[in-house]
């Protein structure tokens, strides 16, 4: 096997589900992102999770709800468990819905019963046109703008909004959500400042509409630092996937990183002293050493920047990448006494939140954020489901 493979812990992913559910009240749903194929882990597999297993005494599903960017990544979810199990919300404002395929792909999700995010009037009544041809009520959320700047309904607009909403039987408004600038950074001011806003300009709806609109704001970092942000419905994305929302591995939180990535020992070369390795020849060997080449490179994307800094995992030992990250390939200095042989599998990324492998490591190196070193994770990279068999047998198949 030539290939690297990136092996995801079903086990771990419901367990960082129950870490959110212990600091969230009862009554309060989860609408996992499994956006960007779920931070690069593959949708497929971790909708699959949520939507079919279980830990313990838990009952399938372990989320109340999926949300993704787009309608291709929607369609895309497996048909079988996700979509016909759990609520599906595409975070994506509709806009320019008569240009080109939108028109299309917006007819699918309306008769999907997907709920869609609408931000201006005139896609309120696009969407509304497009759900009468279809015969349909379409379900949306209004994303409201308390402080981003990026996509949502200005304060100020959203009376008139809800107004037109209102007026569209076409359309059946199911909830109003904000998104928070620094949830992050704990203690942080503006995400107070923010809640307010987003409380103030919806509490008189709500109120008037009574149990019928879920009000949602929080993300992974509101979810540990901002618990009056919980509402009816958090986002949890990066910390769904195991991964501290500082960026910085916390322990106290008990997260547990879900995805491991491996790649076979290809080819082992003895190196002389003096001898430089790869592109540019930006690596000398001090010593006489072995050189390990793993078959994956930034086309994979693992991390150029990691040149000469990043290790990767041998044996539970780090061996540090040497010389350039190039497309296909990096190399690692195994040492003059390594026991490794070809095959072995090496640990590009650990899921061990301590390891100097981990994706806090390496984005550390590469400048960035783990959001960034997942989702770059490249199709070349087998996304494959692990640890099946310690979990109760799926409730679709406890059927005799
Ligand atoms: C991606 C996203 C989230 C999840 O954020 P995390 O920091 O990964 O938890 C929540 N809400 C919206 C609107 C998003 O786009």
């Amino acid at each position: 096997m030539n290939d690297s493979r990136m092996l995801i812990s079903r086990q771990a992913l419901l367990h960082n589900v129950q870490v959110m559910r212990r600091v969230l009240a009862s009554g309060t749903k989860i609408c996992a992102m499994v956006k960007a194929d779920a931070y690069g882990h593959g949708a497929e597999i971790v909708a699959d999770t949520l939507a079919n297993f279980a830990l313990d005494d838990a009952e399938a599903p372990a989320v109340d709800m999926l949300a993704v960017a787009t309608i291709d990544e929607a369609a895309d979810l497996p048909l079988d468990c996700a979509r016909d199990v759990l609520p599906i919300l595409i975070l994506r404002p509709v806009e320019n819905v008569f240009v080109s395929r939108n028109r299309d792909a917006l007819e699918h999700a309306i008769r999907n019963g997907w709920a869609l995010t609408v931000i201006t009037a005139s896609a309120a009544e696009d969407v509304a046109r497009v759900a009468m041809s279809c015969g349909k009520r379409a379900v949306i959320h209004v994303m409201i703008d308390t402080g981003l700047v990026r996509c949502g309904a200005a304060i100020e607009a959203l009376d008139g909004l809800l107004r037109k909403i209102d007026s569209l039987n076409a359309l059946k408004l199911a909830g109003l959500a904000t998104h928070f600038a620094n949830a992050d950074s704990p203690g942080d001011l503006f995400t107070d400042e923010q809640l307010e806003r987003f409380l103030a300009a919806t509490d008189e709806y709500v109120a008037a509409h009574p149990g019928r609109i879920l009000r949602h704001a929080a993300n992974s970092g509101a979810i540990f630092f901002a618990p009056d942000s919980h509402l009816d419905v958090v986002r949890p994305g990066i910390s769904l996937y195991g991964i501290d929302p500082t960026g910085r591995a916390n322990l106290n939180r008990a997260l547990k990183p879900v995805m491991k990535w491996v790649a076979p020992l290809l080819v082992i070369r003895d190196v002389s002293r003096g001898t430089s390795v790869g592109y540019s020849q930006t690596w000398t060997a001090e010593r006489d050493t072995r050189v390990g080449l793993v078959p994956i490179g930034y086309a994979d994307g693992y991390a150029r920047a990691g040149a000469n800094r990043a290790v990767m995992m041998l044996n539970d030992l780090p061996h540090r990448v040497v010389g350039r990250v190039s497309m296909d390939y990096t190399m690692i200095d195994l040492g003059p006494v390594c026991p490794a042989t070809v095959g072995d599998e090496v640990t590009v990324l650990d899921s061990d939140p301590l390891s100097p492998a981990s994706v806090y490591e390496l984005a550390r190196h590469a400048g960035t954020i783990p959001y960034e070193i997942f989702t770059r994770i490249g199709g070349r990279v087998r996304r494959v489901g692990v640890e099946p068999s310690d979990l109760p047998v799926p409730t679709q198949l406890a059927e005799p």
